[in-house]
C-alpha cells in the first residue's frame, strides 16, 4: 500500500503497532490509534505507512520576543525577555482556548516561517533573550522539534522554557522535561468533570505530571490556573486547587491565577472580575503557599514577590513591568537573608512589557 504523502514530516517518537493493524501514538494519554494516513486529534502527528510522523517539523506560527512574566514566569530570570514561538494543532480540545487561532490552526494554514534549530538558538543569542519559550500551542504535540531546538540553545547557552498543559504520557515525559530549563503547567480546574466537559482531557493526568516535574526533574515549575465565572472559581475548589499544591508539591512553587475572557467556543462567560482573582490569591496564600499571584490584570499588590520569612517586597511587578527589586546578589531577601526559590541574577533584566515580533532566516 503507498503512504500518504503528508508534505514535510519527520519520524515520530513514542509509537507502537497494534495486532489489529493501526498504530497506537504513546506521546499523550489520548493513545490515538490510527490506520494509514490518519491524523490524531491534534492534527500534526500522523501515520505514514508503518509509522508516526510529526508533520510541523522546523515551521511556527511566527516568533516573538516577549516579557518573561508574561508566560508567565516570576520566578526566573525575572525582566528578560524570551524568544517565543509555537506551530500549530494541540491535544486537548479546550472550549475556552485563549489561542485558538493557533491550537485549532490547520498547519499549512499557519505555518509560515521557516526555522532550523541552530537558527533559532543564534536569534536568541543576537536579539539578547536569555531564554527560548515553547508557547502559543502547546510544545508537547512538536516534541520532536522542540527537544532539537533546547538541544541547540543550550550549545550556546540560551535556557528553555515550556509553557504546557502536561497532559503527556509517562514515556515521553522523561525526555521533554529533561529539555526543559523552567516550565509552566497549566492547572485548568480541580475536577475530572472540568478535564472531561471543558478540555476532553484528565485531570489525574495532569496531577501526575505536576509531581513529576517538582520532584523528579531539574525544570523550574511554576503553575497557572485561569479562573473562569461559574466553572472553576467557587472558593471549594480554588482551595482544595491550593492544598492540593501545597500537600504535593510544598509552599514554594508559584501559583498564578489569571483572567479568563470570552473566546473560541466560551463566548457566553464574563470575563474574570478582579476581585475573583484576589480572592483565589488570598485563599491559597491561607493554604502556606508562599508565592501566589494574580494575572491579565493590573494589581501590583498581587503581582509582587513577598519574602516568605519577613514579608519585605523583593520584586515589584505590575503586569510585565518590574517595578522594585529587594533581592541581594544570592537570591535572598536582602532584608532579613531568607532565600527565595527560583533562578534570579544580581538584577533584574530590563526588557519591560515590550513585544516584539522577529523574522528568523531559515537555516
Ligand atoms: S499526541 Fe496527538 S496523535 Fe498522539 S495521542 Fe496525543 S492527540 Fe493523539
Amino acid at each position: 500500500m503507498e503512504s500518504v504523502d503528508f508534505g514535510v514530516s519527520v519520524p515520530g517518537r513514542y509509537w507502537h503497532s497494534l495486532a489489529d493493524g493501526r498504530v497506537q501514538c504513546d506521546l499523550c494519554p489520548r493513545e490515538c490509534k490510527l490506520h494509514e494516513g490518519q491524523r490524531g486529534l491534534c492534527f500534526v502527528r500522523a501515520r505514514q505507512g508503518a509509522q508516526m510522523v510529526l508533520t510541523t517539523y522546523g515551521r511556527s506560527s511566527g516568533f516573538c520576543l516577549d516579557p518573561i512574566e508574561k508566560k508567565p514566569l516570576n520566578h526566573f530570570l525575572p525582566g528578560t525577555s524570551v524568544l517565543s514561538f509555537g506551530t500549530a494543532g494541540c491535544n486537548l480540545t479546550c472550549k475556552f482556548c485563549q489561542n485558538w487561532d493557533i491550537s485549532k490552526a490547520r498547519a499549512d494554514d499557519r505555518l509560515q516561517q521557516h526555522a532550523t534549530p541552530e537558527a533559532i538558538a543564534r536569534a536568541a543569542v543576537r536579539s539578547g533573550a536569555r531564554s527560548v519559550a515553547f508557547t502559543y500551542n502547546d510544545p508537547v504535540i512538536f516534541l520532536e522539534y522542540a527537544v532539537d531546538v533546547a538541544a541547540a540553545c543550550r550549545e550556546v547557552g540560551v535556557k528553555t522554557v515550556a509553557v504546557t498543559a502536561g497532559y503527556l504520557g509517562e514515556a515521553a515525559r522523561s525526555e521533554f522535561f529533561a529539555a526543559m530549563d523552567a516550565a509552566n503547567i497549566d492547572l485548568k480546574g480541580f475536577t475530572e468533570n472540568f478535564y472531561r466537559k471543558l478540555c476532553t482531557g484528565s485531570l489525574d493526568a495532569v496531577l501526575d505530571t505536576l509531581s513529576y516535574v517538582k520532584h523528579e526533574t531539574n525544570t523550574w515549575l511554576e503553575i497557572t490556573t485561569l479562573l473562569i465565572p461559574g466553572e472553576n472559581d467557587s472558593s471549594q475548589e480554588i482551595a482544595a486547587l491550593s492544598e492540593w499544591v501545597m500537600e504535593k508539591l510544598g509552599p514554594d512553587v508559584p501559583l498564578h491565577f489569571t483572567a479568563f475572557h470570552p473566546d473560541w467556543k466560551m463566548q457566553d462567560k464574563p470575563p474574570t472580575p478582579p476581585v475573583t482573582l484576589k480572592r483565589a490569591r488570598e485563599i491559597a496564600r491561607e493554604t502556606g503557599l508562599r508565592y501566589v499571584y494574580t494575572g491579565n490584570i493590573h494589581d501590583e499588590l498581587g503581582q509582587s514577590t513577598y519574602c516568605h520569612a519577613c514579608s519585605s517586597r523583593l520584586i515589584g511587578r505590575d503586569w510585565y513591568t518590574i517595578t522594585g527589586w529587594g533581592l541581594d546578589v544570592q537570591g535572598a531577601c536582602a532584608s532579613c537573608g531568607a532565600l527565595c526559590s527560583g533562578l534570579f541574577e544580581s538584577a533584574p533584566g530590563r526588557w519591560g512589557a515590550r513585544r516584539a515580533p522577529i523574522v528568523i532566516a531559515a537555516a
